[in-house]
C-alpha cells in the first residue's frame, strides 16, 4: 500500500511539506505535479451564488483566464472538481490532490460553505481552505475590523496531516470522523478546534499504527 499525493502544477515549486508528509507514513508517498487540462470545465463549475447550486455556460474571457491562472477569489464546487479529477487518474490506491483553489460544497442548509477537504473515491485538499474555511475566533474578527491584516495563526502543515489521515482512515477503514476532540480523525470547524488536537485517540492509534511511524502530529 502506498499514496499518491498529486500536487497543482502551479503551487509545485512553492509547496513544503514534502517531508512532513512523507515522515507521517510508514509506506510510500509518491508526488506529482497535476495540471487540470480543460479550462473550459473549471470556469463552468465555478461557484456562482452562496445559495444556489448551479452552472452556465462560462463566458469566454472566464475561461481564457483559467488558462492564465488567473484565478483569485475564484470558489470552485468541490464536488464536481473532485469528480472530474477522480476520471483523470487511477483511484485505487489512496490518491489525494493539494490545491490553492478555494474548494466548497453546497450543504442541506441550502448555501456553499468553504471546505479544506472533500472526499470520495479520492480527495482533494484545499490549502487555501485550510487559512479560510475553519471559522477563526471572535478576536481575529476584532482585528479584521479594526484594519489589520493579521497572519492567520494555523499550522497548515499539522492541518494537511490531519486530512491526510482523515482520507486514508476513510479510504481504508470507512472511519470518517472521531468524536474524540484531540484526535486527528476529528472534524475540526474553528482554528481553536484544530490547536487542541494533539495525537490520535486510543482506538484511532490501533487502527492506524501499521501504517504510521511513531508519534503524529
Ligand atoms: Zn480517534
Amino acid at each position: 500500500m502506498g499514496m499518491k499525493v498529486y500536487i497543482e502544477d502551479r503551487i509545485w515549486d512553492s509547496f513544503q511539506f514534502f517531508d512532513e508528509i512523507r515522515s507521517l507514513f510508514k509506506f510510500p508517498v509518491e508526488f506529482k505535479p497535476y495540471m487540470f487540462k480543460d479550462p473550459r470545465f473549471l470556469a463552468y463549475i465555478r461557484v456562482r451564488s452562496p445559495d444556489k447550486r448551479e452552472f452556465y455556460e462560462p463566458f469566454p474571457v472566464e475561461v481564457d483566464n483559467e488558462r492564465k491562472g488567473l484565478i483569485k477569489g475564484v470558489i470552485y464546487d468541490g464536488v464536481e472538481l473532485l469528480k472530474h479529477f477522480c476520471l483523470d487518474v487511477d483511484v485505487s490506491k489512496p490518491t489525494v490532490l493539494i490545491t490553492d483553489r478555494l474548494i466548497a460544497t453546497f450543504d442541506e442548509d441550502g448555501r456553499y460553505h468553504l471546505r479544506m477537504i472533500v472526499m470520495g473515491p479520492a480527495a482533494i485538499i484545499s490549502l487555501k481552505g485550510i487559512l479560510y474555511a475553519p471559522a477563526k475566533p471572535p478576536q481575529y474578527y476584532i482585528k479584521l475590523s479594526f484594519g489589520f491584516e493579521d497572519v492567520i495563526d494555523i499550522d497548515v502543515g499539522k492541518v494537511l496531516k490531519m486530512l491526510l489521515l482523515q482520507f486514508y482512515a476513510y479510504f481504508k477503514h470507512e472511519e470518517v470522523f472521531c468524536e474524540d476532540n484531540k484526535c486527528m480523525l476529528h472534524n475540526c470547524h474553528t482554528t481553536e478546534e484544530i490547536k487542541r488536537v494533539k495525537g490520535l485517540c486510543e482506538r484511532h492509534g490501533k487502527m492506524l499504527e501499521d501504517c504510521l511511524t511513531s508519534s503524529p502530529p
